[in-house]
């Protein structure tokens, strides 16, 4: 079982201990004891032991997370209740009060508030670069720094982080790397490879693919799941079983989807690119992206996600033409998420309120982020050129 299609739907079978073909949910918060006290300890304590009590494991969660594993080319990984839940956890496993972190200025919301809002209160100091001037974040690196953690491409705008370069240096100083990779996902992005630790994502978005499940997953080596998982059990946050079967259902199709979303968003970020009510059209896919030739090289694929930036004189115009266009769109779904088999649509100066005079938001009041799903082409250029018409 060498390739990635075949692991997908079945890597972690030696989990499923019945005569199903797939793992049935194991809606159950807790199981019967093993009678010898010894073994029923030995349970008690084991990292993600699927058969003592649901906060500990879950039969499900251990088959979807080798498959995770496999997909990631990691040791081992371990599944959460959101891709919140699995970065806060590794991030809270990884550093302790006095350490230093370096992080990127760009990073997703939730993120960005555990290093300015949470993080600060125990002790760990951090320290934002921007992801796309490689050299300041080896600069950033102190003797305190503990972590480097890192996300690309960047929601929303897109920007890439030079990850081998990166991992490179900080394995000279024993630092450890993390990424959030949920943007490129695994099809398009092999961060161990890179030669990055620990790999996070919100499977929330492609990883499940159908916006019916909310999950996250931590990727490395054995011995950060077990910490993690330790970390994990005193947080509480694993992946309910239903959301692991929908999960473990998902990822079989995951390449199949990633191959046509590449496709589909190419298409249509060409197409964006010659609009002339579009000031810029940001995807890393695009030869015209400032850093296409590092995407080039790390990425075999760019995924859904095309953010663009409307022509407009003012930043209060540039939000009247930002919702005009979002009320125009028929298929397209204004709603938060990425990674879905539906395209959505969000104008996030209007999410985060940043189009009110606000000096530290790094995000244009008129970039609208699209994500593509697996609607045929024809219909989401049509979709997408009325509603710019309407704002010619
Ligand atoms: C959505 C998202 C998250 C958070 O995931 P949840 O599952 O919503 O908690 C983290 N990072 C990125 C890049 C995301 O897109």
């Amino acid at each position: 079982m060498s390739k990635i299609e075949t692991k997908l739907i079945h890597s972690g079978r030696e989990y499923n201990e019945t005569k199903a073909v797939i793992t049935p949910i194991y809606q159950t918060s807790t199981y019967l004891a093993d009678p010898n006290p010894e073994e029923y300890i030995k349970s008690a304590s084991t990292a993600n032991y699927p058969y003592f009590y649901h906060r500990h494991g879950n039969p499900s969660n251990s088959q979807v997370s080798a498959t995770l594993a496999a997909l990631e080319q990691t040791e081992d990984a371990m599944v959460l209740a959101t891709g919140m839940a699995a970065i806060s956890t590794a991030v809270i496993a990884a550093v302790k009060s006095g350490d230093h972190i370096v992080a990127q200025t760009s990073h997703y919301s939730g993120t960005s508030l555990l290093f300015e809002s949470l993080l600060p209160k125990y002790g760990v100091e951090i320290t934002r670069v921007e992801q796309h001037k490689t050299q300041e974040i080896i600069d950033a690196i102190r003797p305190d720094t503990s972590l480097i953690y890192l996300e690309t491409p960047s929601n929303p705008n897109l920007a890439i982080t030079d990850l081998q370069r990166v991992a490179q240096v900080a394995k000279e100083k024993k630092i450890t790397t993390m990424v959030d990779n949920t943007f490129a996902s695994p099809i398009n992005q092999k961060p161990k490879c890179l030669g990055i630790d620990i790999i996070l994502h919100s499977a929330s978005k492609y990883l499940g693919g159908h916006s019916d499940l909310t999950a996250g997953v931590i990727c490395g080596p054995e011995s950060f799941i077990n910490k993690a998982w330790k970390t994990r059990l005193i947080l509480g946050g694993n992946l309910a079983p239903m959301d692991s079967f929908l999960l473990a259902r998902g990822l079989k199709t995951l390449k199949l989807r990633m191959e046509q979303i590449n496709a589909t968003t190419l298409s249509i970020a060409k197409f964006l690119e010659n609009q002339e009510q579009i000031e810029d059209t940001l995807y890393p896919g695009l030869p015209s992206h400032p850093q296409h030739e590092l995407a080039s090289q790390q990425m075999t694929g760019f995924g859904g996600v095309v953010s663009i930036i409307l022509k407009s004189k003012t930043s209060k115009d540039a939000l009247i033409k930002a919702q005009q266009f979002l009320s125009s769109l028929k298929i397209f779904t204004n709603a938060a998420s990425i990674g879905g088999v539906e395209s959505l649509v969000v104008h996030p100066a209007s999410m985060f309120g940043s189009h009110q005079e606000n000096a530290t938001s790094s995000v244009p009041a008129g970039l609208v982020r699209l994500s593509i799903g697996l609607e045929h082409p024809d219909d989401l250029m049509e979709d997408l050129k009325n509603a710019l018409e309407t704002i010619k």
